[in-house]
């Protein structure tokens, strides 16, 4: 065979594969058509059923060259790169997504704007142990120049031996302390049940890591206008992270941070390891405010500083950090609170680092 005969095959195959790319274009554009219809009926995208039917008729018209298993396989792979579109499509539509609003959300509490460029602090006790205790701790962040207060009424325990929380009554003390010092109050809902109830007392209700995934209180929290702290779970990626927020959002209310707290590793030096990742990856992948917890993270108080400036430096909106007056007596997280003077200490040092602003100057 002539060289010049090569050339003329390569030229037929060349213009074969453009063919063929136009028809799996077609053909794709037809699998979202009916990807469509079927999203506006509610059913699901995927059919095995029909799967099997469409292999089955082309190896019942194969007359080679291909074997029936090369037939198969082929197809399969142009069956899953198109449900692989459909999955990008379907992401592209999240409405926590930037693809979606490219503008940042801003979340207003009070005199305080959390994802407007401006970072800021949440600081409070893990658990809300008596009116005296959120008292010193109000005092603190007043001083400091601090609004947002942070802490737990209704506690995830892991031992269902440990204090659970003061429930109810630990919502009413945060909310009279908190009116007292002018500050915003985050607390933790654990039932769905107790959204409603937590509207009353709460400016922005908590959901835990371990409730990451527990998808009636994402919906009823969805249900509410009071803005929602979500926590990364334990092990969550930043996709079931995402999702969880959607939960949230797509019920209509907007108002979502997104909290990165620390995931579990093998590491034991830390109760979990902050994943500093997270926080410039959800600020691309989404216009949801993007807050880091450093004591849950860390599980120490050594390097809360370090970590909070790693947080800030890679554009978190806010950083968390646990205040008790006397951690020692905590009755929850006694070894990773921070006492008042170090509190006080941990707000020269960010202020010092200049990527925090002063809050005293400003108040
Ligand atoms: C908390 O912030 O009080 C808490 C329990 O944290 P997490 O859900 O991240 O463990
Ligand atoms: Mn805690």
């Amino acid at each position: 065979m002539s060289d010049a005969n090569v050339k003329q095959l390569r030229e037929e195959l060349d213009s074969i594969n453009l063919e063929l790319l136009s028809l799996l274009s077609k053909r794709a554009s037809i699998v979202q058509e009916i990807a469509d219809i079927k999203t506006k009926q509610g059913v699901t995208k995927f059919d095995p059923e029909r799967e099997k039917e469409m292999l089955d008729r082309l190896v019942e018209h194969n007359e080679g060259p291909f074997e029936n298993d090369a037939v198969r396989h082929l197809f399969k792979q142009i069956f899953k790169a198109s449900l692989q579109l459909q999955k990008d499509d379907s992401k592209k539509h999240l409405l926590v997504s930037r693809k979606k609003q490219a503008e940042d959300t801003v979340v207003t509490l009070g005199s305080t704007q959390v994802g407007n460029g401006t970072p800021t602090i949440v600081a409070g006790p893990c658990s809300v142990e008596s009116e005296e205790q959120v008292r010193a701790v109000a005092k603190a962040l007043k001083n400091n120049g601090v609004t947002l207060m942070r802490g737990g009424a209704f506690k995830p325990r892991t031992s269902p031996y440990d204090f659970q929380g003061l429930g109810v009554e630990g919502l009413e003390i945060l909310r009279r302390v908190a009116d007292e010092y002018e500050l915003q109050v985050i607390s933790e809902i654990v039932s769905p049940s107790d959204i409603e109830l937590a509207t009353k007392y709460v400016d922005v209700i908590q959901i835990g890591a371990r409730n990451m995934q527990n998808f009636e209180l994402l919906k009823a929290a969805g249900n509410v206008n009071t803005p929602v702290l979500l926590k990364r779970g334990l092990s969550a990626t930043m996709e079931e992270f995402l999702h969880a927020a959607e939960y949230i959002v797509s019920r209509g209310n907007k108002n979502v941070i997104l909290c990165e707290r620390g995931i579990r590793t093998y590491e034991k030096w830390t109760r979990n390891t902050l994943d500093i990742s997270a926080v410039p990856l959800l600020k691309n992948e989404s216009h949801l405010p993007v807050v880091v917890d450093v004591t849950h993270s860390a599980g120490r108080r050594d390097i809360l500083v370090p970590l909070a400036k790693a947080a800030l430096a890679a554009g978190a909106d806010a950083v968390m950090v646990e205040v008790h007056p006397n951690p020692a007596v905590a009755l929850s997280d006694a070894q990773q609170q921070i006492d008042i003077p170090t509190f006080d200490q941990f707000m020269t040092d960010l202020h010092a680092s200049k990527l925090f602003p002063s809050l005293v100057e400003s108040k």
